[in-house]
């Protein structure tokens, strides 16, 4: 159902794009909108969904992940306009000289309505085909769209030429390219949008309510594509990520439409000074996010060269502050057992959502946990703070298929938090056990993807606490030596790329020649 639309676009601005390099970054889930759900063509996924990694207790969400060649941080040169037609008779049309960058490129700009909780926003995609496929078609999720309202497409250009050539339902956008995109070549898309965000519900982070705006999976971006298989694009579920990221790079500026309002912004990069504006860089992210507020207080601190900011409302300063001095440490931990971390900053943000969200280099947490707090180490703000820190390795630099493995992400996240208290809190390791796991007496297969058990409960005892269990098992099995350089090696191998389960095994193989056949059987489905 394309439309037509006779609007302009900004093509001119493509000839000024300098590329810096961005990442990726994973997202929650969404718990299923109010909003309609159109029936999904039939030819996309092989799969149902992917999406980003919730955390046990609350209603979870969360997600991320994508296949991309390993990223180089070389700035990718501006593409080149296509020639004008000096004739309505002129030669067939001639692929546009684009330079290929090693994943896909977003720029974003954005003006911002906070009083009237909108956006206009002019975006660049460069995508280039890494697969071994020629496209003729580009399918891109756009999660906005699942509100009825939300979003409205107002003009779309495929190498600098108006289109209507698309088919926008539910979440999914196919845009139909003029020719096909034979591999090793790039596309560049250009789309103005508006976007009118829906009033936060419980179990949403998309939207607004009186505190905050929140903009996650806020941009139309391109669904992970599958060689021989098609576009990784599956269906929400009220439990768990549906979506599922390419790595990508990011260059993101927001202005405020009254810049007089004292408007305080979290987001994935830290901020430039940009004229009127700001100006955020991301490099290798499964997403960039942000949030808004004119409550914000804010605290700051730094973990060698990254920067990690609490973001909290009134009220909320010993929380603030301790959950900012937890995830500080939770990044020195996990540095030294995995890999570096990945970003230049970390955003932890108070949220209305009943639980924890991760985006990679930001993650929401909700406000119950900060009022809960007791001054101590023993409680969900810090448990799942630095659950969600730990998503930065696990969905940020190594994504999965969060629909279908979201283990992947899940066992190894909620495990960090156990590797974090023995580093940092050892005498409240037994509490951790407890708290976090035995209490729960969880069941289930590790590896049940979101469309497997219905419900909260189930869903996490199966993937993130038996995982858990699953993984201490494995580790008091192949010892704490062939343990942590397994994952380091996990990590620095699947850094930027998604890792699938068969990833995981065999570099486990790698490090041990334990026979561990008993706890697959134990643990994994048959
Ligand atoms: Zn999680």
């Amino acid at each position: 159902m394309p439309r037509t639309s006779s609007l302009t676009l900004p093509f001119l601005l493509l000839a000024v794009l300098v590329w810096t390099l961005a990442g990726c970054a994973g997202l929650d889930l969404l718990a299923p909108s109010p909003a309609f759900f159109t029936a999904i063509p039939p030819t996309v996924t092989p799969n149902p969904n992917p999406s980003p990694t919730p955390t046990p207790f609350q209603p979870l969400a969360d997600a991320s992940a994508t296949e991309i060649p390993p990223a180089t941080l070389t700035p990718v040169p501006p593409p080149t306009l296509p020639p004008t037609p000096t004739s309505a008779l002129s030669l067939p049309p001639t692929p546009i000289p684009v330079s290929v960058p090693t994943r896909p490129q977003y720029v974003l700009s954005v003006l911002l309505d906070y009083t009237n909780h909108s956006l206009s926003v002019d975006e660049t995609i460069i995508y280039p085909n890494l697969s071994a496929d020629s496209l003729s078609s580009i399918v891109l999720a756009v999660e906005p769209n699942r509100w009825m309202g939300a979003f409205q497409l107002g003009s779309l250009a495929i190498n600098g030429q108006v289109s209507a050539d698309y088919l926008l339902s539910g979440q999914r956008l196919e845009i139909f390219l003029p020719q096909p995109l034979v591999p090793g070549a790039a596309v560049v898309l250009n789309m103005h949008f508006e976007i009118y965000l829906p009033w936060m519900s419980f179990s949403q982070i998309f939207g607004f309510n009186i505190a905050q705006v929140n903009l996650v999976d806020w941009y139309p971006f391109v669904a992970p594509y599958l060689s021989g298989q098609g576009w990784l694009l599956h269906e929400p579920r009220p439990v768990g990520e549906h979506l599922v990221y390419d790595g990508a790079d990011f260059e993101v500026t927001i202005q405020l439409a009254d810049p007089t309002l004292p408007v305080t912004i979290a987001a994935s990069a830290p901020v430039e000074p940009n004229g009127a504006g700001m100006r955020y860089t991301l490099s290798n992210a499964r997403a960039f996010v942000f949030s808004a507020s004119t409550r914000y207080l804010t605290s700051t601190t730094t973990v060698g060269p990254v920067v990690v900011t609490s973001y909290y409302f009134a009220g909320h300063d010993a929380p603030g502050q301790a959950i900012l001095q937890a995830v500080a440490a939770a990044i020195s931990v996990y540095s030294d057992r995995y890999a570096p971390y990945p970003y230049a900053s970390m955003s932890i943000v108070e949220t209305y959502y009943p639980d924890g969200m991760e985006y990679g280099s930001l993650f929401f947490l909700n406000k119950d946990f900060y009022r809960d707090y007791d001054g101590t180490a023993r409680n969900n703000l810090i448990t799942i703070g630095v659950h969600e820190a730990a998503h930065a390795w696990w969905f940020g630099l190594v994504g999965n298929d969060q629909a279908l493995e979201p283990w992947l992400d899940e066992a190894l996240c909620i495990y960090s938090e156990r590797i974090f208290y023995e580093t940092t809190y050892p005498n409240l390791v037994s509490w951790w056990w407890n708290f976090r796991v035995y209490g729960f007496q969880p069941t289930g297969w590790v590896d049940a993807s979101i469309y497997d058990l219905g419900s909260f409960r189930p869903y996490t005892n199966a993937v993130y606490l038996r995982g858990a269990l699953f993984l201490e098992a494995l580790r008091v099995r192949i010892g704490d030596e062939a343990f942590f350089a397994f994952l380091r090696d996990y990590a620095a191998q699947m850094a930027g790329r998604r890792a699938t389960a068969g990833d995981f095994w065999a570099i486990l193989a790698l490090h041990t020649s334990a026979d561990i056949s008993d706890l697959r059987q134990a643990y994994f489905k048959p």
